[in-house]
């Protein structure tokens, strides 16, 4: 996709701090970060939204999990405790168009609605 920043990021067209790299999946810390720990764990795949994942994309999301738990533990985040979230659309304030997990963690996060 040309305008997405997040494949630009995955295509290295722009630069990010990349924590983990495999041929499906890519996860790099968060320009803005909210927590001390805000790493974006994103599929390859350009899917748009949680709303875009189809049936062959299973294992893929299954896999994003697992590269989340491998992350948490590594950045010393598992035994305190983590949230992942994932934004869909306008009123979850989904800003970039490629479906990403929020992995944020290293501080006691406040629950927002
Ligand atoms: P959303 O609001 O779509 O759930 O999350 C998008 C996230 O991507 C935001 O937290 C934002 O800070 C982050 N982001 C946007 N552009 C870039 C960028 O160019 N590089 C990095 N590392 N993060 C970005
Ligand atoms: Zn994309």
């Amino acid at each position: 996709m040309e305008d997405c920043i997040f494949c630009k990021i995955i295509n290295k067209q722009i630069p990010s701090q990349i924590v983990y790299e495999d041929d499906e999946i890519i996860a790099f810390k968060d320009i803005e970060p909210v927590a001390p720990v805000h790493v974006l764990v994103v599929p390859k795949k350009h899917i748009a939204s949680v709303l875009e994942i189809s049936e062959e994309d299973k294992i893929l999301i299954g896999k994003i999990y697992t590269v989340i738990q491998k992350l948490a533990i590594e950045l010393g985040i598992d035994k305190d405790g983590f949230r992942v979230v994932t934004n869909c659309g306008e009123n979850a304030g989904q800003t970039v168009k490629h479906i990403h997990f929020h992995l944020l963690g290293g501080k006691k996060l406040a629950l927002t609605m």
